[in-house]
C-alpha cells in the first residue's frame, strides 16, 4: 500500500465519487452478499438472474459520472439560459412568495419530501394532518362539503370533474358537456382529450346561450374567467340543475379569499390550481390541484380522500378514507386513475394559509385585486378599452398597437399574455409591485401619460367599490379553525412544521422497502436546483427564447431516457406513472385508427397488473381482457397466446409490467411481445419496475412499443408522501406523432392538433432536474451499477427473509429481480396473524412496512433498492427475524393470541402513561424489541387505527378543537 503521500493524485481526486454514495451498500459489504448469494460477483448475479436473450450486448451510451460539484456548475450554467422576466401572463399560473420557513423546512427537507403515501397512517399522522389542513382549507374557499387531497393539475381535475358529472348527473341520455369560452385553453384541451375516447360531446361557447339549446350533463365556467372577469354564477347553475345537469367551476384559490364561493352559488364541483399558494410556477409544475364537490358524491370523488377515525384507545386519528373507489381495489371501474398525486405540494399550500392565516390571506387577495384595480383605473382615465368590466387579478385589453406593446413590455422585462387578436391580458399576483404597474403603463402610455400610483389608489380606496359586483364580495369566514389561526410568527411556524415531521417515517429514518414504489436514495445534490429561481419564476407559457435553460435540460434528459430505454422518442406530458398510461394508450389508440383500426379496442392485462393498468385502459375507451398467471407467478404463455388470436382482430395492445410486479424476470418476455405484435397488437410495458432494467436490458429492445418511466421511482424523484411523480413516456418512432402536444405551447414532433393530457406542456418541469442530475451523477457506469446492487439487495433479503417466511416467487435459479414477495398467507392459517399485524409490528422496530396485498392478498412485497447498506438491510432482516419468532409463540400457543406485541402494534407512549397495562409481555418487550430503539426510538402518535370506523363516520376537515378533550 502507498501511503497517502505516495499515492497518484488521480486516487486521490476518487474521494467524492458519487457512485459510492449513491450506492448503499460498500464493496466489503457487496462481497460479503454476494458471498451468501455463492456468487462470485455481481456480474455472475447478473447473469444468473436476467434472462440472457434480453441481456444488454454494449454498456448504455451514456457519458462517464462526474462529481456533485461539476454537474451542479454545469447544470447552472444551463439554468441561467433562462431569462426571468416579470409573468403577467395570468392563465392559472402565477408568481408567489414562497414562505422561507416552508420553503426550507417542507420544500427542501427530506423528512417531508422522502415520506411515502400514507398507506400506513401510524406512522404518518404529521403529513396527513397537513393534508388535512389543505382539505379544510379548500373546503373554506369553495363553499363546498368535502375536498380531495390533491390531483395533479388543474386541468386534469377539469377531465375528472367532468367524469364526475357524467356519474353523477340524472340526466342519463344527455351526453354533452358544456364549456364557457372564458375557460383556460389547457384547461378545455385537457378535457377534450378526455371526452373524446369516452364518447362524450364537448362544446365550447357562451354557456349562457348553450345552456338553452341542449341537454347536457354537465357545464363548466372558469371563476374569474380566463380573460379576467367575475360573474354571478346563480342563474346559470339554477338552469343547469333544472336540466339535472351538475354545475362545475375552475376557480383562482387566491381570488376565493374575497370573493363569494361558487359553493355557496350552488355549484356542484369546484377545483383548480393551489399553485399560488406558495409553490413556485417552475415552468408547469408540480402543483397540487384541489377539487370539492358535494357530500352527495362523495363516493365519485377521484383520487384520495383524508378522513378522521379513531385508533384502537378511542383517540382521534387520521387516514386515508374510502379507499374502495380507488383504482387499485376497483381497477377498471375506478372512478379515476390517479395513483400518485401531489401531496408535498398540497402541504405547501396548506401551510402557507396555516401561516397566513385568514387576515394575512386577505392582505395579500387585497393588495393582488388592488394593484388591478389601479392599473385598470389608470388606463380607463386615458381610454384605453377593457374588455372585462369586472375582475379579480386579471384585466385584459383592446388596442390596436397591441402587438407593438406586448413586445415594448418584453424589453422592460414584463410578459403580458398575448391572444394574437389585439388583446393583451395582465395579471397581478403577490409580487406585483407598484414598479411593474408603473412600467406596464409606460409601455401602453407612454412615458408621458402622467397618471399618479397613488393618487389612484386614494381614490380607489374613498370610493370604497369593488372591482366585481357587490353581491359577489365574501360573506361568509374563511379558515377560522384554529390551525389557521396560531402559527403566525415564525417561531410557532417552525415549531408547527417540526412537531408534524417529528410524527412520520422518511427515508430520513430508515429503509422504506415499498414494493414497485422504489425507495431509493433523494440525493441533496438532485435535490438542490428544484429551488433555484431561474427553474422556480418561469410561466409554462413563458416565450420559449426566455426558458432555453429548460429547453436544454428537457432535450438533454430526453437523450438521457432514450439511451437507458432504447425508445425513439420521450413525450415529456404526463405528471405520474398513470397519466403516462393513459398517454400511451392514447398513442396506440390514434396509431390504431391512422391505420384504419379504429375497431381495435381490446386490451390484454395480465391479472398481477398494477390498478392503475385497467383503469387507464378504461379512460381510453379499451376493453379489458385479463390474462393469467401460472404458479410461478409468471404470464401463463399460454393463455395469453390464446385470448391474443381469439381477439386479433379487434387486439389494441398488451401492458406488462416488466420485470413483473411478481419481482420475477420473464424469461419469455421476448415472446409474449411478439405474440401481441403478430395478432395486430402493440406493447405497452409499464415501467415502474425500471430499476431492475436500467442498464441491463432495455424496454424499447425487448418489444416493447412505448413505456412510461416514473421518474419518482427509478429516477430519484422523491416521493413526497404522495407526489410529486412524473410519467413521461418513451415511444418507438410509429408511434411518435401520436402522443399529446400542446395548444398554447406547440411542442415539436407530435402532431400539432393532438390535444394535451396535462395543464402543461412538460408537465411538471420544475422537477426534472432531479432525473437529470442523477442521470449526469451515476453515468452509464453507475446507473449499471445501481441495477446491480438493486438486485443484489434483493437477493440477499429474499435469501435472508426465506429462512424465515416463505419467498413467493422466484425465476430461474431461485433468483429474485430487485423485489421479492413473502408469503404470510400460511402463518396466518397457523397462528392467524396477518400481514397488516407484521406491517405494524415493524413500526415498533422503527420501520415502515413494505407494501401490503399487492400484487398478491395476503403477502408482503419487498423491495431494497441499490440505496440500502448492507447494514440496514441487517437491521430489517433483524426486525423480520424477531417477529417470525413472536409468530411462532402465538403458533405454540406460548402467548395469547390475541393479546400479544403483533396484535396490539404499534406500540405508543399512550401505552405506556395510560396506567393500563395488563398485558402478558413487558413494555419493553413491546416498544423495544431490540436494544438499538433504546438510543433511537421514532414513536407511533397513534395507536392501530381503525379502519371501518373512519369510513362509517366520514369525516374530512380539521377536528373541531372539542373533540380533542375528550
Ligand atoms: C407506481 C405504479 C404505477 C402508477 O404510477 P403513479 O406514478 O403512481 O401513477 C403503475 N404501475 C405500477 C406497477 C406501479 O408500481
Amino acid at each position: 500500500m502507498p501511503t497517502q503521500n505516495q499515492a497518484p493524485l488521480a486516487t486521490l481526486e476518487q474521494t467524492d465519487a458519487f457512485i459510492a454514495r449513491h450506492i448503499g451498500p460498500s464493496a466489503a459489504e457487496q462481497q460479503a452478499m454476494l458471498k451468501e448469494l455463492g456468487v462470485a460477483d455481481l456480474d455472475q448475479l447478473i447473469t444468473q438472474t436476467v434472462p440472457e436473450d434480453i441481456l444488454v450486448k454494449s454498456p448504455i451510451n451514456l457519458p462517464d459520472s462526474r462529481t456533485e460539484e461539476e454537474v451542479l456548475t454545469y447544470l447552472k450554467s444551463v439554468a441561467a439560459k433562462n431569462k426571468i422576466n416579470t409573468s403577467m401572463i395570468g392563465m392559472g399560473y402565477t408568481d408567489t412568495i414562497v414562505p422561507n420557513v416552508i420553503l426550507r423546512n417542507v420544500l427542501e427537507n427530506p423528512g417531508w419530501y422522502t415520506a411515502y403515501t400514507p398507506y400506513q397512517p401510524e406512522v404518518s399522522q404529521g403529513r396527513l394532518e397537513a393534508i388535512l389542513n389543505f382539505q379544510t382549507m379548500v373546503l373554506d374557499l369553495t363553499g363546498l362539503d368535502l375536498a380531495n387531497a390533491s390531483l395533479l393539475d388543474e386541468s386534469t381535475a377539469a377531465a375528472e370533474a367532468m367524469t364526475l358529472c357524467k356519474r353523477m348527473s340524472k340526466a342519463k341520455k344527455a351526453n354533452t358537456f358544456l364549456i364557457d369560452k372564458n375557460v383556460h385553453p389547457q384547461n378545455i384541451s385537457v378535457i377534450e382529450t378526455r371526452a373524446e375516447p369516452l364518447g362524450y360531446e364537448v362544446i365550447v361557447g357562451d354557456v349562457a346561450e348553450l345552456i338553452d339549446q341542449h341537454e347536457c350533463f354537465g357545464v363548466l365556467v372558469q371563476y374569474p374567467g380566463t380573460f379576467g372577469d367575475v360573474n354571478d354564477y346563480a342563474e346559470l347553475i339554477e338552469k343547469a340543475h333544472d336540466k339535472k345537469a351538475l354545475f362545475c367551476a375552475a376557480a383562482d384559490i387566491m381570488s376565493l379569499v374575497t370573493l363569494k364561493s361558487p359553493g355557496e352559488m350552488g355549484a356542484d364541483v369546484v377545483f383548480g390550481s393551489a399553485q399560488r399558494f406558495g409553490v413556485p410556477m417552475g415552468f408547469g409544475g408540480p402543483h397540487a390541484a384541489f377539487f370539492a364537490t358535494r357530500d352527495a358524491y362523495k363516493r365519485s370523488v377521484p383520487g384520495r380522500i383524508i378522513g378522521v377515525s379513531v385508533d384502537s384507545r378511542g383517540n382521534k386519528a387520521l387516514r386515508m378514507a374510502m379507499q374502495t373507489r380507488e383504482q387499485h381495489i376497483r381497477r377498471e371501474k375506478a372512478t379515476s386513475n390517479i395513483c400518485t398525486a401531489q401531496v408535498l405540494l398540497a402541504n405547501m399550500a396548506g401551510f402557507y394559509a396555516v401561516y397566513h392565516g385568514p387576515q394575512g390571506l386577505k392582505t395579500i387577495a387585497g393588495r393582488i385585486n388592488r394593484f388591478a384595480s389601479i392599473l385598470a383605473k389608470g388606463l380607463q382615465s386615458k381610454g384605453v378599452e377593457l374588455v372585462n368590466q369586472s375582475w379579480f387579478d386579471t384585466i385584459t385589453i383592446k388596442l390596436d398597437n397591441a402587438e407593438a406593446v406586448y413586445s415594448k413590455a418584453l424589453e422592460a422585462g414584463i410578459n403580458l399574455r398575448n391572444t394574437g387578436d389585439n388583446q393583451l391580458g395582465m395579471t397581478c399576483d403577490e409580487c406585483t409591485s407598484r414598479e411593474t404597474i408603473n412600467t406596464l403603463w409606460d409601455c401602453i402610455l407612454g412615458e408621458d401619460h402622467g397618471l399618479n400610483l397613488e393618487q389612484i389608489d386614494a381614490e380607489i380606496a374613498a370610493s370604497g367599490e369593488n372591482s366585481y359586483a357587490a353581491n359577489l364580495a365574501r360573506e361568509s369566514e374563511i379558515l377560522t379553525h384554529p390551525v389557521f389561526n396560531s402559527y403566525h410568527s415564525e417561531t410557532e411556524m417552525l415549531r408547527y412544521l417540526k412537531k408534524l415531521e417529528n410524527k412520520d417515517i422518511s427515508l430520513a429514518h430508515s429503509m422504506i422497502a415499498l414494493g414497485s414504489c422504489t425507495m431509493k436514495l433523494n440525493a441533496t445534490a438532485e435535490m438542490i436546483p428544484v429551488t433555484w429561481p431561474e427553474f422556480g419564476k418561469l410561466h409554462p407559457f413563458a416565450p420559449m427564447d426566455q426558458a432555453q435553460g429548460y429547453k436544454q435540460l428537457i432535450d438533454e434528459l430526453e437523450e438521457q431516457l432514450k439511451a437507458i430505454t432504447g425508445f425513439d422518442a420521450v413525450c415529456m406530458q404526463p405528471n405520474s406513472g398513470a397519466q403516462g398510461e393513459y398517454a400511451g394508450l392514447l398513442a396506440i389508440r390514434k396509431y390504431h385508427q391512422a391505420n384504419g383500426d379504429g375497431h381495435r379496442n381490446i386490451c390484454l392485462i395480465p391479472t398481477s397488473a398494477h390498478g392503475t393498468n385497467p383503469a387507464s385502459a378504461a379512460l381510453a375507451d379499451m376493453k379489458v381482457v385479463l390474462t393469467a398467471c401460472d404458479e410461478n407467478g409468471n404470464v401463463d404463455v399460454a393463455d395469453l397466446r390464446a385470448k391474443a388470436e381469439q381477439h386479433k382482430d379487434d387486439l389494441s395492445c398488451l401492458m406488462i409490467t416488466y420485470p413483473s410486479t411478481h419481482g420475477v424476470y420473464e424469461e419469455d418476455i421476448r415472446e409474449i411481445c411478439q405474440i401481441v405484435h403478430d395478432n395486430g397488437g402493440q406493447v405497452y410495458m409499464d415501467g415502474a419496475n425500471l430499476n431492475a432494467q436500467v442498464a441491463v436490458s432495455q424496454p424499447a429492445e425487448i418489444g416493447a412499443d412505448v413505456s412510461h418511466m416514473n421518474l419518482h421511482k427509478t429516477f430519484c424523484i422523491p416521493h413526497g408522501g404522495g407526489g410529486p411523480g412524473m410519467g413521461p413516456i418513451g415511444i418507438k418512432a410509429h408511434l411518435a406523432p401520436f402522443v399529446a402536444n400542446h395548444p398554447i405551447q406547440q411542442i415539436d414532433g407530435p402532431n400539432p392538433e393532438n390535444g394535451a393530457v396535462s395543464a402543461a406542456p412538460w408537465g411538471s418541469a420544475s422537477i426534472l432536474p432531479i432525473s437529470w442530475v442523477y442521470i449526469a451523477l451515476m453515468g452509464g457506469t453507475g446507473l449499471r451499477a445501481a441495477t446491480e446492487n438493486a438486485i443484489l439487495n434483493a437477493n440477499y433479503l429474499s435469501k435472508k427473509l426465506g429462512e424465515h417466511y416463505p419467498v413467493l416467487y422466484t425465476g430461474r435459479n431461485d433468483r429474485v429481480a430487485h423485489e421479492c414477495i413473502i408469503d404470510m398467507r400460511p402463518l396466518k392459517e397457523s397462528s392467524g396473524i396477518t400481514e397488516e399485524d407484521v406491517a405494524k409490528r415493524l413500526m415498533d422496530f422503527g420501520f415502515h412496512a413494505p407494501t401490503m396485498s399487492f400484487p398478491v392478498a395476503g403477502t408482503l412485497m419487498i423491495e431494497p433498492t441499490e440505496s440500502e447498506s448492507k447494514a440496514e438491510l441487517d437491521r430489517f432482516i433483524e426486525a423480520m427475524a424477531q417477529i417470525r419468532e413472536e409468530i411462532g409463540q402465538v403458533e405454540d400457543g406460548d402467548i395469547d393470541a390475541e393479546n400479544n406485541p403483533l396484535r396490539n402494534a404499534p406500540h405508543t407512549m399512550a401505552d405506556l402513561i395510560g396506567g393500563d397495562w395488563d398485558r402478558p409481555y413487558s413494555f419493553e418487550q413491546g416498544a423495544f424489541p431490540v436494544a438499538r430503539l433504546h438510543t433511537s426510538k421514532v414513536w407511533p402518535t397513534v395507536n392501530r387505527i381503525d379502519n371501518v370506523y373512519g369510513d362509517r363516520n366520514l369525516f374530512c376537515s380539521c377536528i373541531p378543537v372539542e373533540d380533542y378533550a375528550e
